[in-house]
């Protein structure tokens, strides 16, 4: 009993194969003696996996073969050596190169060489899948018909360090391959210039292996091949004095140039090869416009990075101060019944020392919303309730500035709790006459799902540190509306709360800006606000926010790379474009792209890039948290975040743009309130 075992049986002379993958059990009396050579007779032929050899050639006859170009530096040197030897040789192509260099490829074939398909992206194909296999070759042969007009039979695996494959898993590949109707070209004679070892050693290596074969692999891209380039002439010369010819692959198999590389046929393929050209255009300008769109935007990340880490690093608080001036504060609140009443007591019960009055505007809540409001204003005079028909927050907020008697305006939003030390700390900076305006820092309080606690990352190492870095150059693009304080002389001036876009904070922060306020940041005035708890909330709110931003963007975009504006007009607002926008709007198309060429082995040209990517993002959420006292170990949350949550907020840009350009209007898209504050003082 004889076993079909995974040795794999060679059969023939030459470095061209052919596999016979089959294998079954067979009978036989005498064992294969050491040569391999089986001799003994048969009750049954066990089947190997075979190899069968061919392409040996006449003992004089010798091919040279280059892998893994075109190369715009060397292929182009190889040629001049090969013409002026009036040598013909055989390249191998990677898909890759030569679709980056189609001229190189009709170069070669023009001067009369033989080209052969070595994979689109050089996977070890003994890794692959039988489907990716398929593909690699496909997509070779695709590629090199459109540039010449000829297909080509020829195939060399990447990675075929020697003429016999000793695992099965090597032989799979060839089976495919041969499928497809390739033949498979090894080669014996390997002095590895791959590896440097200088020309003489190449030189040397190939007269010693001469005997062993007759095909020599060289390499015409994939490095420094300076070595190859000079070792190719001596080559030359040497095989010449020993007698040898230099001939084509397809010579060694007995046939033609023609045969071994087929023109195509003028008639009905030209359609199929027209739609493969462009598809390769296509893919060609896509990848070239995400390659390039990757490194504008890795380097942007760093550089913006390392400038708002310098400056979040030199934030300094304003002098302390005593500031007891009365103060208005305003609140538009909408079916808030839930949360109203603990959020007025909050704000209420605070350590401000000046006089305080409380405008609470009821937007046509259908809620208890008013009833709440009423509630508390009859035991604390220092508040009064407003009740307009739901006509939406900024109209609400138009309506409160119209009755506030204070010279300075404080803005919370109705389900924001203040603690008892935020007031005093928001308005400390006003002491300063020349200040206009004071965003507090909101952080997100209700912790209680994966959703809310992305937000409060986001809260930490976005918007509050951006403020923490804009303070210095006083580039602050948005006092936001949960909390903030800012002169009502000034927002006069500004032309009041604007109803033109749906993010009247950032609108009217930029108009104070034209009107040359100064604008600080407060740390340590912290307002507990409520994040959105389910994707769809979320989502609905971000819509807005991006909305309403692109809005502000497209109004003030006088603004953006004006040198009036300093630092907001070359750096902020341009971040807000480029980071808030573009980014987030193209960058899980990057990632896609990304996914979609992971299998073809582009991850390592890719994964620097992603890994700088991560690593800022890594960085700025860890130096976030540490500035607001925050675990650390939060940072890395930044992680599964960027995989979950960015392409929701990708959609929200998408479906934000999409409606900006068609120019409609945006209802209130009221949050569901699900008082969840927890409070903390
Ligand atoms: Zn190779």
């Amino acid at each position: 009993m004889l076993r079909g075992t995974d040795t794999i049986a060679d059969v023939g002379d030459g470095e061209i194969v052919t596999v016979d993958e089959t294998r079954s059990d067979g009978m036989r009396n005498l064992a294969a003696d050491s040569q391999g050579y089986l001799t003994a007779r048969y009750a049954k032929f066990p089947e190997f996996p075979t190899l069968y050899h061919q392409g040996a050639g006449g003992e004089h006859q010798v091919a040279i073969t280059f892998d893994d170009g075109p190369d715009p530096r060397w292929t182009p040197k190889i040629l001049e050596i090969l013409k002026a030897a009036n040598v013909k040789a055989a390249f191998f192509l990677v898909g890759a190169n030569a679709e980056h260099y189609p001229g190189l490829v009709r170069r070669i074939v023009d001067e009369g060489h033989e080209i052969g398909n070595h994979t689109y992206y050089h996977p070890n194909l003994a890794l692959c899948w039988p489907e990716h296999v398929r593909l690699e070759l496909n997509a070779t042969q695709l590629l090199i018909e459109s540039i010449t007009g000829r297909a080509t039979t020829l195939f060399r695996p990447p990675y075929a360090a020697d003429t016999s494959p000793s695992q099965l898993s090597e032989l799979t590949p060839l089976q495919i391959a041969q499928d497809l109707n390739y033949l498979v070209v090894l080669e014996n004679i390997d002095p590895q210039d791959w590896a440097k070892p200088g020309a003489d050693i190449i030189l040397q290596r190939v007269k010693q292996q001469r005997r062993d074969g007759s095909i020599i692999l060289l390499h015409d891209a994939g490095g420094d091949r300076s070595q190859t380039v000079e070792a190719l002439p001596r080559i030359l010369d040497w095989l010449h004095t020993r007698g040898d010819t230099v001939v084509l692959l397809s010579t060694l198999l007995g046939t033609t140039r023609d045969a071994v590389m087929p023109r195509l046929q003028q008639s009905g393929q030209s359609l199929i090869r027209l739609v493969s050209s462009t598809g390769f255009r296509l893919y060609h300008g896509v990848e070239e416009f995400l390659w390039a769109f990757m490194i504008v935007a890795t380097a942007l990340v760093v550089i913006r990075t390392l400038v708002v880490i310098w400056l979040a690093y030199r934030f300094r608080r304003g002098p302390k101060a005593d500031f007891a001036e009365p103060i208005s504060v305003v609140m538009a609140a909408y079916n808030e019944g839930r949360v109203i009443a603990g959020t007025l007591r909050a704000l209420l019960d605070t350590e401000y020392k000046g006089d305080i009055e409380v405008i609470v505007i009821d937007d046509g809540s259908r809620d208890e919303t008013a009833a709440e409001i009423a509630r508390a204003a009859d035991v604390d005079p220092r508040l009064r309730l407003l009740r307009q028909e739901n006509r939406g927050k900024a109209r609400a907020l138009q309506r409160a500035l119209s009755a506030v008697r204070h010279g300075i305006v404080v803005f919370v939003d109705a389900d924001t709790h203040f603690q008892r030390d935020t007031l005093p700390r928001l308005l400390e900076p006003f002491a300063d006459g020349r200040i206009g305006a004071v965003s507090g820092h909101a952080k997100v309080g209700n912790l209680r799902t994966f959703i809310a606690r992305c937000q409060a990352l986001e809260y930490t190492c976005g918007f509050n540190l951006d403020r923490r870095a804009y303070n210095r150059w006083n580039c602050i693009t948005v006092v936001p509306g949960a909390i903030s304080a800012i002169r009502k002389d000034a927002i006069d001036q500004a032309g009041g709360l604007s109803l033109q876009t749906l993010a009247e904070d950032t609108d009217l922060t930029l108009s104070l800006h034209k009107h040359r306020q100064r604008i600080v940041y407060v740390p340590g005035a912290i307002a507990w606000t409520e994040a959105p708890e389910s994707v769809r909330t979320l989502a609905r709110q971000r819509f807005r926010w991006a909305y309403g931003t692109l809005q502000c963007l497209w109004k003030h975009r006088d603004m953006v790379f004006n040198w009036n504006y300093h630092a907001l007009g070359w750096f902020s607002l341009p971040s807000v474009w480029f980071f808030q926008i573009i980014l987030v709007a193209v960058t899980p198309m990057v990632d896609l792209f990304l996914l979609a060429t992971l299998p073809f082995g582009a991850w390592r040209a890719v994964m620097p890039f992603v890994i700088t990517f991560l690593a800022m993002d890594v960085l700025l959420a860890t130096l976030a948290c540490i500035l607001e006292r925050e675990p650390i170990l939060r940072a890395w949350r930044i992680l599964p975040m960027r995989l979950i949550y960015r392409p929701m907020l990708s959609y929200c840009i998408w479906k934000a743009i999409l409606r900006a350009l068609k120019g409609a209007l945006v209802g209130w898209g009221k949050l569901e309130r699900t008082a969840s504050v927890p409070v903390r003082a």
